[in-house]
């Protein structure tokens, strides 16, 4: 039901209140949800035709990133939606850091910097909040050798952050209830499963 002829009913309604159908009247009027949906949904299928930067009409909704034929803009989509690339580095930063607030990756994006450089922060920002909740190592690792990928595709010697990363290991099988030669093997086959992963890719 959308809202107007939520307000409608809901007004005659309360015309006819003393009698039995009013009250029916109001109760339907407040209880029924209003139509937001299908509002949404319209219109994400209006935005889906624009481009995101000129709002030039597309013939068809594209299906992958292209150029946009009017401004020239490279676009891309997402949720079938053509998005501007920091709409792009939104939606991707939401999906690969999920415990980043949405207010501080938005002002992050406010600045202009390369993806490597949001990513580096984003990673600094996640290892200082794990950090100081404590105990998430294995959450802890995979930072670290995200550091190390970036590190390296910046041709810089990853290294330090694979060691920081090791050293997770080693502090989640510290409290472990293993010892001796059998916790040794099990930190070096997890260190050798990342570090050789790491290497392939
Ligand atoms: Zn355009």
């Amino acid at each position: 039901m959308t809202k107007k002829s939520k307000i409608i009913l809901f007004v005659i309604g309360l015309l006819t209140a003393p009698w039995g159908i009013g009250i029916i009247l109001i109760i339907i009027s407040l209880a029924t949800k209003t139509d937001k949906k299908y509002k949404e949904q319209t219109e994400i299928i209006h935005k889906a035709i624009n481009c995101p930067y000129c709002f030039h009409v597309f013939d068809k909704p594209p299906k992958r990133s292209a150029v946009c034929e009017k401004c020239s803009k490279k676009f891309f989509v997402r949720n079938f939606k053509p998005v501007t690339l920091k709409e792009k580095y939104y939606i991707d930063f939401l999906l690969e850091f999920p415990d980043i607030s949405k207010k501080y990756l938005r002002n992050l994006l406010e600045d202009n910097r390369s993806e490597n450089d949001y990513r580096w922060s984003l990673l600094q920002k996640s290892i200082f909040d794990k950090k100081s909740v404590g105990y998430d190592y294995d959450g802890l690792k995979l930072l670290y050798v995200k550091c190390a990928r970036i590190v390296k595709s910046e041709n810089k010697d990853p290294e330090p952050y694979l060691k920081l990363a090791d050293e997770q290991v080693r502090l989640f099988f510290k409290n472990s209830s293993l010892h001796g030669k059998e916790k040794q093997q099990f930190i070096d086959q997890e260190i050798g499963f990342y570090r050789n992963f790491f290497k392939q890719t």
